[in-house]
Order: C-alpha cells, then structure tokens, then sequence
C-alpha cells in the first residue's frame, strides 16, 4: 500500500493534555490537566439555547453567525473591551476561538510567513500555525514574572514575519500583559508591519492587573484580529462558541475559511450565548474573578505547603509549579509520578515550550467545582514523604513569586 499521512498531518503530536486526561481516567484520578470548566453554565444560557431549539433555530446559519449574537457581541466589545465594530462586516461567529484561530490563520497567512509566539505557549497556538504551514518563531518569558525586553522581538524578527500571537491573560502562565509591555508589542508590530492575534478567552479571569485589548492601543485597529469566546466565561467549552473581531477587510477571509470547515457555529447556542451576554448583570463577570481568585489561592497555598512552589497567576486558571523535587527525570516523568502518587492529573511543563525547557515544571488548572478542587488539595497534602522535597532548590526559581 503506498497510502500515507499528508506531510501537515505526519507534523502533527498528539497533545500532552489529551495524554494525560487519558492517564488520569485510568487510575480514577482527579483532572487538573485540562481546561475544562465543570461549573454551571448560568441559566439565561442554558434557557437561550433550550428555547431557540424548542423554536426551531436547529438550521445552518450565515457563516458569519446570527444577528442576535453578532449584535450582542457588538454591544459587549463596546462596554467590555473598549473596541467599536460594525456587527454586520466586522463579527464573525467561530466554532470556538480555537476555530477562530484556524481560520484567521488560514485567512491571512502564507505557507512560510513566521509569526512570532511568546513561551510557554499554548499548545494549540502552536499547532495551528503549524498545521497552516506557518513558522513559528519564539521568545521566552522569564519566570518568575514572565517577563520579556523589547529587544526579545527584534532579536527574532525577520523580513519574513508576518505576525505575532498575543494571549492576555495566558495560558499558560497566568501573565496578565501590561500596558507597557502592551506599547512595546504595537510598537513592534506597527515598525514591522505585522498582524497581532489576540486569544482573549481569558478577559474575565483576571485577579491582578487590568485587561487591555490590543486593538484599542492607537494605531492598532486595523492589524489586530481580536479573538474570544464563551467556552470558559459561561462554563461551555462544548459547545464551541466563540468569535472574531477585527476590521472588514479580513473579516470575509476569515468567515470564508470558518465556512468551508465549520459551514457555522451551533445554531441554538448562539442564541444561548447571545441571550447570555444580554441578560447577565456586570456582577456576574465580577462574580467570576472573586470566585476564581478563591480557587487559585487554595490550590498555590497547598502547592506551596508541600514543595512545589507555585508562580501565582495574574490571571487564567492555571499555574506553573515548580515541579524539581519530584522523582523523574522529564516533566512528563514528573508529572506521571504525581498523578500515581495523588491520583491529581497535571500537564508536563515541557508541553509549553519547544526546546528542551520546562522540565522542571507542571501545569495545575484549577478551573474546577469547589468539591473537587477540594478533593484534589487534600489528595496533593498526601504527596508521600518520598516525593517531599528534601529542601533543595528548584532549577527553575519560581520561589520568589
Ligand atoms: N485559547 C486558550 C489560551 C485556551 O487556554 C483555550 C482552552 O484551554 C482556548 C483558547 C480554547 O477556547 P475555545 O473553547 O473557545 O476554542
């Protein structure tokens, strides 16, 4: 048979987190490997999508999304993010942001054009631009603040970049980008003429610092392709709802590429986000970081009680924990013996950087119901005294955050 895979496809890994989750079932575990919000999903949502479906909004929609949602959309990039955009030429409705990644890349770039990641990256960042044939160029943050010069990106840059990836609140670091560091990234792309993609899923989940949008610094409208989404704000990472928001004249692009993979987002959730967006107060986004802030500081105090430093995100719902005092030589040998030890599910460190670094890292979500994160932090208390730390210092020094 001479049968084989595509070369884009032979490229592809399968992801770190899948691998663990697949792990963590078998030895009944608790999951803190992957992003998966089980909180509820308010009730305007949930009744949204119902009635809509009890209605009848059960056919493909435009490619672009519904009225309703683009329009609501509209409305919350105004109040929200500080973005004014035409609803009709300028929102795009994508099978999630992942979705909306795809097909800007798809939309915008050319096979061989660099686009400039910041690392640790999100997985996902990455294989897309891959699987879009584009080249993905790196600079690192530095622990324990995830901090990056300006020079970073001009010692990377080459005739050949076309973009850059800009994920606030990140994933997964938990660095909330400030407005300085914000300046120096326009200032860069707008020297270098470059698009800035930004994964805003995270808008919400912010306990230090302040979100800021790209597109609001001055100048930066038109190069930047703002992408969010519902997944974890309304706890529906199902249901693949998310958006694109950027100036008209890559708006089609991009709806065109969403078309021909996705035809269009789930009809009646659209509708259920869209009521959602609509009816929720603004304490119920506040609501969010207070309940999250909660979350995140029980699971660093116990990371830190039992030796493995955590660096405190700014926002997200994830954290770096220095993983050096457990028994492995690799992240993911690290990551195996917790879960053995505890039954708690991590992501090995080195999933978020591409050469060689993260090794002396894992990755905890805590985007979980109290009940289980509880569960998952007296399990952690347990780590036997052979994995305890015998008070050496980590490599990687996150102690100081
Ligand atoms: N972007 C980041 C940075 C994420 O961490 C995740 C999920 O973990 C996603 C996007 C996925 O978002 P969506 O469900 O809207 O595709």
């Amino acid at each position: 048979m001479s049968l084989y895979l595509s070369q884009r496809a032979s490229r592809t890994v399968q992801s770190e987190i899948r691998a663990m989750s697949i792990a963590c079932e078998k030895v009944n575990g608790i999951n803190l490997a992957q992003g998966v919000c089980d909180t509820e999903v308010p009730a305007p949502v949930r009744e949204g999508a119902r009635r809509a479906m009890e209605q009848g909004i059960n056919s493909y929609t435009r490619a672009e999304g519904l009225a309703p949602i683009r329009e609501a959309i509209a409305e919350k990039m105004h109040r929200f993010n500080g973005i004014d955009c035409d609803p009709e030429t300028e929102v795009i409705v994508n099978s999630g942001s992942t979705g909306a990644f795809y097909a800007a890349c798809l939309a915008l770039l050319n096979p061989g054009d660099e686009v400039i990641l910041f690392e640790p990256y999100y997985g996902y960042h990455l294989n897309t631009l891959v699987a879009a044939e584009a080249v993905p160029l790196y600079v690192t943050l530095r622990a324990p603040d995830w901090t990056f010069h300006p020079e970073d990106l001009e010692k990377v840059v080459t005739p050949r970049t076309r973009g850059i990836v800009l994920n606030t609140p990140a994933n997964p670091s938990g660095k909330v980008f400030t407005r300085e560091e914000m300046e120096w990234i326009a200032d860069f792309a707008t020297r270098h003429d470059l698009f800035v993609f930004t994964d805003e899923i995270y808008e919400y989940f912010v306990y230090e610092g302040q979100h800021i949008s790209m597109a609001t610094l001055p100048g930066m409208r038109e190069r930047t392709i703002t992408m969010s989404g519902y997944s974890k704000t309304f706890s529906i990472t199902g249901w693949r709802i998310g958006y694109t928001v950027c100036d008209r004249q890559w708006a089609q692009g991009i709806a065109y590429f969403h078309d021909l993979i996705y035809v269009c987002a789930p009809a009646p959730l659209q509708i259920g986000v869209a009521e959602g967006i609509r009816q929720l107060p603004k304490s119920f986004y506040d609501e969010i970081g207070k309940e999250y802030i909660q979350k995140r500081d029980l699971l660093c105090g116990v990371l830190k009680e039992i030796g493995l430093t955590p660096s405190v995100p700014k926002g997200a719902y994830y954290v770096l924990a220095d993983a050096s005092l457990l028994q492995g030589k690799t992240s993911r040998d690290k990551a195996l013996s917790l879960l053995h030890e505890t039954g708690v599910a991590t992501v090995a460190g080195s999933a978020f950087y591409h050469g060689g670094e993260g090794e002396n890292l894992i990755r905890f979500c805590f985007a979980k119901t109290d009940a289980e994160l509880a569960e998952a932090c007296t399990r952690l208390r347990r780590l036997s005294a052979s994995l305890r730390p015998d008070r050496s210092e980590g490599a990687l020094s996150l102690r100081n955050s």
